[in-house]
């Protein structure tokens, strides 16, 4: 399988308006009608914004279907030296594959005990009263495929006698995402900061 490689030039105006930037290109062609695009370089090409100026982008990612595009944003600026754009933070993303670390995560303490009671007390899944109760089923279902209680409620006790060995409970998390979110607010502070001294790129080919 070989990729037809072409390489191509697009040019964005400067800074001051009286030159340009170039970005050095390619787009590859395989045999299965699959194409992928690169960058492999960028020049300055004006004097006055190459003594004051050097390039750097940001990458976001975003959620996107995959038919859509690759969920990825990247934006091209020219950043007064002496100034750099940080790194972004993205909010972190929890995957646990047990399913008792999930209801952890999931679920508040007082509610995991709260499903507890009420299957203990109901018997039924058709029976059940706390909303937890159900959400924690549906959990299963989706999981393991599996919505008898006998099969559910040793589980959750289990977990109630071991909540301490937890890292990521539902309350951790929620204290983590309040301090994350923090963190998150005061870096894009930052990097809105040094975008509105800098000059933001448009190639064109
Ligand atoms: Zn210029």
């Amino acid at each position: 399988m070989s990729w037809d490689r072409f390489d191509y030039t697009e040019t964005s105006n400067c800074a001051c308006g009286k030159g340009k930037v170039t970005r050095h290109s390619y787009r590859e062609d395989d045999d299965w009608n699959r194409t992928r695009y690169g960058t492999y370089g960028m020049d300055i090409e004006c004097p006055e914004c190459k003594s004051k100026y050097h390039i750097e982008s940001i990458t976001r990612h975003y959620f996107c279907p995959s038919w859509k595009g690759d969920g990825v944003s990247v934006r091209t600026y020219l950043v007064p030296n002496g100034f750099t754009i940080p790194a972004v933070i993205s909010a972190r993303t929890f995957v646990f594959s047990k399913i008792d670390e999930r209801i952890v995560a999931e679920v508040p303490y007082d509610g995991i005990k709260a499903a507890l009671d009420d299957m203990v007390v109901n018997k039924y899944t058709t029976r059940l009263q706390s909303p937890y109760s159900r959400q924690i089923v549906q959990m299963f279902k989706k999981a393991l495929k599996k919505t008898r209680l006998s099969f559910i409620t040793p589980v959750l006790a289990e977990i109630l006698n071991n909540y301490d060995s937890y890292k990521w409970t539902f309350e951790k998390i929620s204290q983590f995402r309040i301090t994350e979110r923090e963190r998150i607010e005061s870096n894009e502070a930052k990097i809105a900061e040094v975008l509105k001294k800098s000059f933001e790129l448009n190639f064109q080919s």
